[in-house]
């Protein structure tokens, strides 16, 4: 496609010390009074893979969240914002004339170096351009709410998906579809770095499905997941304190911060262990996607007293070749919450109060967990007083598990492997209050652990601890 010439051009070559400079860089260009549609192109070098290259756009109220207009990643170079329509992952709506930015991260950049090409073009008319591909602003339909399948009980969903507004190819609609045919009651809808899905949501979303609007903060050093939100966050963080920044604005707003995939395929989460987030993708696509070295991370963050939440994703980014693989496919784990309604609100807050197990499908393993002393009962993520008591007493209940196990773990380590020998099955322990906490995996027979490391078992359940105090 023979493409206008550029109201402004940049061009330059990137290389390692650009990025051990700044992971950003920032292209400024003016944008007069009445423009109707911007254009912008980025192409570069990509090295077979060497060099990985991002671009997002602020407007003329600067490079904040105010003036957030979109992020594509390396996902997409050809962009275009209007009032009515805009790229996946930008923002339409009204341009304000004056200075706006162009923002390009510095995600990989190899010794041999990246030349690249910018340009921007400015048009006075919607209906001129360019012709890069747009969604139209969505009409913000009333949400159908009916309450047949309301109120408390176990809820299953996904905390990590994503759609055509950040790298996968799907639409909002795609995505809604695939959740109906998993059987699932809530997804998460995680773009990355972006919040330009979650107008679209609220008309897929209805009474047996709830969409919950999400950003993951895609940094270049770790991954975090910011479920009910249509704030965008800035991610732009390099060392452990610009992280604690951010997940104390999430605070500030009411939201839990959930560190993604801390796995070496993750990519892997670099800003330690010592900050307060509250949730851990524990479970993030099949068992064997290195899913143990994330249980590692947060066994350890269990020991320390840390009373971080386990959570899974399947990160379904609906490529069509692992679809075929069944590989991220939605509820792929499936996280499964105790919450009083299929609402935002009360999913989010049955997850910060623990009440959460993760299952290999949405059929399940289940798991529940549940704590007696002195006549008090209690469930996965509550606090048991023990008053004097030296043993409480645990109940296990499992579905759909027969012939796997079931591990109970305790502060110090296993604490018992019990035989699973019916489809419904019950067991009854005694614990020391000592203990610190409990909880509960479901677990493979030995002979189908083939393909982890030595001593790894292969998890089709894992539940959120009971903690003795
Ligand atoms: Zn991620």
């Amino acid at each position: 496609m023979t493409l206008p010439k550029p109201t402004y051009h940049f061009q330059g070559d990137f290389t390692p010390a650009d990025k051990a400079e700044s992971d950003f860089h920032y292209f400024r260009f003016d944008v007069p009074a009445g423009t109707r549609r911007i254009d912008i192109r980025f192409d570069y070098d990509r090295a077979d893979g060497r060099n990985a290259v991002d671009i997002g756009l602020f407007d003329a109220h600067g490079d904040n969240a105010d003036g957030f207009r979109g992020w594509s990643g390396s996902a997409r170079g050809r962009i275009t914002v209007s009032e009515r329509d805009a790229t996946p992952g930008y923002l339409p709506g009204p341009l304000p004339g004056g200075r706006w930015t162009i923002i390009i991260g510095l995600y990989r950049v190899h010794e041999g170096g990246c030349p690249w090409e910018l340009d921007a073009w400015i048009w006075p008319d919607p209906g001129m351009g360019c012709g890069f591909p747009t969604v139209s602003r969505p009409h913000i339909g009333k949400r159908r709410t009916v309450s047949d399948r309301t109120g408390p009980r176990w809820y299953r969903g996904d905390f990590q998906s994503h759609t055509y507004h950040s790298d996968a190819k799907g639409a909002p609609g795609d995505l809604a579809a695939a959740a109906r045919a998993r059987g699932l009651d809530f997804v998460a809808v995680t773009d990355h770095n972006t919040v330009s899905q979650a107008p679209y949501l609220r008309a897929l979303s209805g009474h047996e499905l709830l969409l919950i609007p999400s950003m993951e903060v895609t940094t270049y050093y770790g991954h975090g997941n910011v479920w009910g939100i249509h704030h965008w966050l800035d991610f732009r963080c390099r060392t452990s304190e610009d992280m604690a920044r951010v997940i104390e604005e999430v605070h500030r707003r009411g939201r839990l911060f959930s560190v993604n995939h801390p796995k070496e395929n993750g990519p892997a989460w670099e800003y330690g262990l010592d900050l307060p987030f509250d949730c851990m993708e524990v479970w993030q696509a099949p068992w064997a996607s290195r899913n143990w070295e994330s249980r590692r991370f947060w066994m350890e963050l269990l020991g320390r007293g840390r009373r971080v939440v386990a959570v899974g994703g399947s990160d379904r980014h609906q490529p069509p070749l692992y679809r075929l693989l069944g590989y991220y496919e939605l509820g792929t784990p499936t996280t499964w919450v105790y919450a009083e309604s299929l609402t935002q609100e009360a999913i989010l807050a049955g997850v910060r109060a623990g009440h959460v197990f993760i299952s290999e499908q949405p059929a399940g393993p289940r798991v529940e967990l549940t704590a007696e002393v002195n006549g008090r009962s209690i469930m996965m993520g509550d606090e048991l007083p023990c008053q004097g008591a030296s043993k409480v007493s645990v109940r296990a209940h499992v579905w759909g598990a027969s012939g796997k196990a079931l591990w109970l773990l305790t502060r110090s380590g296993l604490a018992e492997v019990v035989p699973i020998t019916s489809d419904e099955f019950e067991h009854v322990t005694q614990v020391s209050c000592d203990a610190g906490f409990v909880r509960a995996e479901i677990v493979y027979p030995e002979s189908e652990w083939a393909g982890l490391p030595d001593g790894e078992p292969r998890l089709a359940a894992l539940g959120n601890p009971v903690y003795f105090v």
